[in-house]
């Protein structure tokens, strides 16, 4: 098969180069899908051969008109009709060109193009993009519909396969020293007033720590250079260290708790997360904890610091205030609490607020008892996980939550219903999931 298609079109002397772009633009859309009716009554040529007797004498009768939309745009199609001349069978060839569309009118790119489009951005949004990007003719509630219609199909398999998965037996070999973080993130829902709470985990391991780069010498630089150093707020101390985990996998869903776990498990199994050495950081919700409980049993647990620390510091902080300490005390409080903490000694931190209390009552510190008092599991020093190489704040986790549900779903005015919820973030799992290898960037999926 052989076609050519020419681009002709007429410019103005005075033409800008906004213009020719333009004309260019609106001219190679046309050529496309000019190519494309050319290829199909091409293809149409080369099937000429009867299906019910093998004969190739067949004759034209009439056409069968279909409308397609393709990356380039919309074209009208004249599929030919023909009659074989010894056994009459009429029929369509070009039908089973288009068989994989099942009566659709949008083409397979179209339909990948609008799912990422469509998982990226607000539908409007997507619709008006690919539009002027590639010329597709779509609608918003087109584009929501592929998105959906891929999503659900998405989280149905991704939560089955990982049902299987964790109904199998573990593999024998050892498998690396990771992290498991798991956190919540919350979206307006249409369902339910206050909203609804997304899971997601990111599964990490193959940690590397990179070379920092060589700092100059102090000593050396001219007062100029250390000036516009310390402008640019770049310091001068021992380098730091910087460390990546080089592979990671992310999984979310809107639906039951129990669900997360099944498919956290699945996808540690499937980067090769070893039980035993790896750990699990959450900031100690019930629900987390059930899960990490279940299906990290053999994994250390650890309470996010931040978290622990945020709620610590929140209860000094009051009681200060509330029995009028000077701001010493504060600062010598805060100073022995974070050492005991940090190196996993509850029951002092505990008598210390404790006593406290005795001299007055405060909702921070009510509530920062309890929590250490349930977290307490969870809690460990800190110091020699840090030493260890593990993370110990949520750094990885809150990061994966707002890549996963907040840069998407959490915009002005959105609300959402459970399952579509659910289908989003299995499309936008899977795919931070493939665009994750590459380097940054080049990653097209933010
Ligand atoms: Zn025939």
């Amino acid at each position: 098969m052989h076609l050519q298609v020419s681009l002709t079109f007429d410019l103005s002397a005075s033409s800008s180069l906004a213009d020719l772009e333009e004309a260019i633009v609106t001219q190679g859309h046309e050529s496309m899908c000019q190519a494309l009716q050319q290829a199909i009554k091409e293809w149409e040529q080369h099937q000429r051969r009867c299906p019910t007797c093998g004969r190739d004498e067949v004759r034209v009768e009439g056409t069968v008109g279909r409308t397609l939309l393709l990356v380039f745009g919309r074209i009208r199609l004249a599929l030919r009709r023909y009659r074989c001349q010894h056994c009459l069978h009429r029929w369509c060839p070009a039908r089973r060109l288009l068989r994989d569309l099942r009566g659709q009118q949008v083409s397979p790119g179209l339909r990948e193009a609008a799912v990422l489009a469509g998982s990226s951005w607000p539908y409007r949004h997507a619709a008006q993009l690919m539009e002027r990007l590639c010329g597709a003719h779509i609608s918003a509630e087109e584009v929501r519909q592929l998105t959906m219609q891929q999503g659900n199909q998405q989280a149905h398999a991704q939560q089955q396969h990982a049902e299987e998965v964790v109904a199998s037996a573990p593999k024998e070999e050892k498998g690396e020293a990771g992290v498991a973080g798991i956190d919540g993130g919350w979206t307006h829902s249409c369902e339910q007033a206050g909203g609804m709470e997304g899971k997601v985990a990111v599964l990490a391991c193959n940690k590397q720590v990179q070379e920092p780069k060589a700092q100059p010498d102090p000593s050396q630089l001219t007062w100029y250079e250390l000036a516009k150093r310390s402008a640019k707020g770049k310091r001068l101390g021992p380098p730091h260290k910087r460390a990546r985990w080089m592979q990671r996998r992310y999984v979310a869903t809107f639906a039951p708790s129990h669900a997360l776990g099944s498919l956290a498990e699945a996808a540690a199994r499937e980067v090769g997360l070893d039980e035993e050495s790896s750990v699990v950081v959450a900031d100690g919700a019930q629900w987390i904890k059930q899960e990490a409980q279940r299906h990290f049993a053999r994994a250390t647990h650890i309470l996010d610091w931040f978290h622990l620390w945020r709620v610590v510091r929140k209860a000094i902080r009051e009681t200060q205030r509330e029995q009028q300490h000077p701001e010493t005390w504060l600062t010598q409080e805060r100073t022995q609490i974070k050492d005991w903490l940090w190196h996993g000694e509850v029951d002092p931190a505990i008598k210390r607020l404790q006593s406290w209390q005795e001299k007055g009552e405060g909702k921070a510190l009510e509530a920062a008892l309890t929590y250490l008092e349930h977290q307490r599991d969870w809690i460990g020093s800190y110091e020699a996980w840090r030493q260890a190489g593990y993370p110990v704040g949520s750094g990885v986790i809150e990061r994966a939550v707002s890549l996963v549900i907040n840069r998407r779903m959490k915009r002005g005015g959105m609300r959402w219903k459970r399952t579509n919820a659910t289908a989003l973030v299995a499309l936008r799992t899977t795919f931070l999931n493939t665009d994750w290898p590459r380097e940054p960037s080049h990653r097209a999926f933010v």
